[in-house]
């Protein structure tokens, strides 16, 4: 039999321990402190006293993210043989001035008359309201069913500086409030301003007036060359890098859709007030794809494979009711029931569900939650976001859309360039059509700039469209309603639609796109606190229960004592472990075995192996979980096998334990 020597490796109560991770009530302040003693990130510039909504990450906050991104490449990319890009950050006025960015990216903001304090109108709003909801419960002596969500609530309020006052409110104020906090995400700029000025809603701290809400466009602007004659911007997403390589893409793909583009990279945003961590912050790691399908078949593939998933959904008619019952459904039943507009988004929320629970986000804790219609921009077919929930409350963290044809159109009326595909019909088919004449000069002096945008507008519409059109001409005008969001009013001079009949050979269409977009810092976070626990028989011992595949560090290595031999031979086993391409990190401090463990938990390293003078005698060594903190014992080279298998996913713990011999700690040496 294999043994160690009897110099337990383990701290004496944590043999026979079994794993309660709810034997203490989450603690953010202690996770705060052991993600800043453990450098997963830390404010940018601190010791210049820091910007907010500006973050840098550690050495353990940096790996953690770059396992994320492995497994989202690996997920995403190479799964599904994605084509990937890196496009610049720079980004020209031209572009994001044609996608809408510079005109519409911004957030509506309010400003306390007196003092010129500025707030994000739709936070403050939803602040105050849940402040005096919260009152209202104090003053009728309510206890919160909720412990966690009434400590998240505490949390919120501090945060925005809203304290709440036990006054009762009547019943149906408090019904009005509660279904306006369903719709918050729902109001435009001039509702707010009228929530504002009808709940009387003033600066918390100063109890100041505020303004009407005024549009922040929340793009950094830049100039590029010596003389700054190019205007340029630091893009707000990576996605219009890809569709203005769209035609290459379409090309490289052999000229047939679908297909997809993927890219991962940094964005920037002004946001008003970043707050929340890195949750709302002014620079982020985003990666996103753009699916590109045909208008007129959104099926998948491979739809088959997510049908079974279950989602938890918040649908849209379920907020706009003021109502946040959550349902349970497999992405099957919600695109057979057109909850969920079409097989292909369904497949990526199917997908992304996955994703996220792969890399550990805890399933109880993530729902998809439908825009509602003035959530969604107006050209949007169904977008859906994953939210998670944190001590922050439920954050939006990846985002997916069916942005239908709009971008690809924009650009290609912009630019003149055709970003559209052509499909070889297998046989010629005579069709039935509406044909669309323009009378040039008439139209283009009527609508100057915009004539290009309509005429594109009307010629790439459908069928039963253009009949609807052409019945409304009959009677005199009929309008056209554009990507720019505007609708103009057409008549009979300056339009003609007659029908014809055409024999095609070709189609020709402007793909849709369906994409799935993701704010790494926000999974990453959320991750972070939905790993987080203490020990039952110590609060102060955090563990970090992070998924071996994206652990920081996959393996510690110790030695219970200074020994240059053991110190020798823990170096000898990480250069094996490092060969075979283990993350592992020697652990050679004069530290007890028990504060190395610990520190190990913290970091979330998911194995730990220690190596005692019997290891020399005998060539062996153990293998601690950090979870269960049970451990194994065999040949070194058998554990590293081991450790190789468990990183990889190929086996777990209880396959580990077929392979390797249990420990308890006190075996004698073996003679
Ligand atoms: P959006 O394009 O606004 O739908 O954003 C896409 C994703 O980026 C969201 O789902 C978030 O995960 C992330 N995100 C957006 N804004 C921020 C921000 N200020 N800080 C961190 N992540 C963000």
């Amino acid at each position: 039999m294999v043994s160690q020597s009897a110099a337990s490796t383990s701290t004496p109560s944590e043999l026979s321990t079994p794993i309660n991770k709810t034997a203490h009530e989450f603690d953010k302040p202690t996770l705060d402190a052991l993600l800043a003693r453990r450098f997963f990130f830390a404010p940018a510039f601190e010791i210049y006293g820091g910007v907010a909504g500006l973050y840098d990450y550690g050495p353990t906050g940096s790996a953690l993210q770059a396992n994320i991104l492995d497994q989202w490449r690996k997920h995403y990319i190479i799964e599904e043989d994605m084509l990937e890009l890196d496009t610049t950050i720079m980004t020209l006025s031209e572009v994001l001035k044609t996608s809408g960015h510079v005109d519409k990216f911004a957030d509506w903001m309010v400003k306390d008359v007196q003092t010129g304090e500025i707030f994000r109108a739709d936070h403050l709003v939803e602040a105050v309201i849940e402040a005096r909801l919260k009152g209202d419960k104090e003053a009728r002596g309510v206890k919160h069913e909720e412990p966690e969500k009434e400590e998240d609530e505490k949390k919120k309020k501090k945060k925005k500086n809203v304290k709440s006052v036990a006054i009762k409110l009547e019943d149906s104020v408090v019904e009005e409030y509660e279904s306006l906090l369903a719709q918050i995400d729902n109001y435009t700029g001039p509702q707010l301003g009228e929530l504002v000025r009808k709940h009387n809603i003033r600066n918390p701290t100063t109890g100041n007036e505020l303004s009407e809400p005024v549009e922040f466009n929340l793009m950094f602007e830049s100039n590029i060359g010596p003389t700054g004659q190019i205007k340029g911007y630091l893009r707000p997403e990576t996605a219009q890098g890809h569709f203005v390589n769209f035609a290459r893409l379409l090309e490289f793909n052999n000229g047939k859709v679908p297909f997809a583009s993927a890219q991962i990279g940094r964005s920037f945003r002004n946001e008003i007030a970043p707050r929340q961590g890195l949750l709302r912050v002014r620079e982020f790691t985003m990666a996103e794809i753009e699916h590109y399908v045909d208008p007129l078949d959104k099926r998948h593939a491979r739809f088959n494979e997510v049908k079974d998933v279950q989602l938890t959904l918040l649908p849209k008619d379920v907020q706009t009711e003021g109502r946040t019952e959550l349902t349970q459904m497999t992405v099957g039943d919600a695109v057979a029931k057109k909850i969920v507009d079409n097989e292909t988004l369904g497949y990526f929320l199917g997908r992304t569900q996955l994703f996220l629970e792969k890399i550990g986000i805890d399933p109880k804790r993530l729902r998809c939650r439908q825009h509602m219609a003035n959530e969604m921009a107006h050209y949007a077919a169904d977008c859906w976001d994953f939210e998670i929930q944190s001590s922050y409350g439920w954050i939006e963290c990846v985002g997916c859309a069916d942005r239908s044809a709009y971008d690809l159109t924009v650009h290609s009326v912009r630019t003149k360039q055709p970003l559209r595909v052509q499909q070889k019909l297998d046989e010629p088919k005579k069709v039935e059509k509406l044909d669309v004449q323009f009378d040039a000069k008439k139209f283009g002096m009527t609508f100057k700039k915009d004539a290009t945008l309509i005429k594109e507008t009307l010629l790439g519409l459908e069928k039963d469209k253009l009949q609807c059109i052409k019945d409304e001409l009959a009677n005199g005008k009929s309008s056209v309603k554009c990507a720019d969001g505007k609708s103009y009013e057409i008549t009979p001079d300056l339009v003609k639609i007659d029908p014809i009949t055409v024999t095609e050979h070709m189609r020709e269409f402007t793909p849709n796109v369906i994409e799935p977009s993701f704010g790494i810092g926000r999974i990453l976070y959320s991750l972070l606190e939905h790993s987080y626990w203490a020990r039952e028989q110590d609060k102060a011992r955090g563990v970090l229960s992070l998924p071996s595949i994206v652990a920081p560090m996959k393996c510690l290595i110790v030695t219970i004592s200074q020994d240059p031999e053991l110190r020798a031979k823990i170096h000898e086993i990480s250069r094996k472990m490092r060969r075979i391409g283990i993350a592992s990190r020697v652990d050679d401090s004069s530290a007890s075995i028990g504060k190395k463990y610990a520190r190990n938990d913290e970091l979330g390293t998911p194995f730990g192996c220690t190596v005692d003078f019997a290891s020399i005698k005998n060539d062996t060594m153990t293998l601690r979980e950090r979870d269960s903190t049970n451990q194994l014992i065999g040949k070194i080279d058998d554990v590293i096998e081991v450790v190789d298998q468990l990183v990889k996913g190929t086996i777990d713990w209880s396959g580990a334990s077929q392979r390797l011999e249990p420990y308890s700690g006190v075996q004698d040496v073996e003679e």
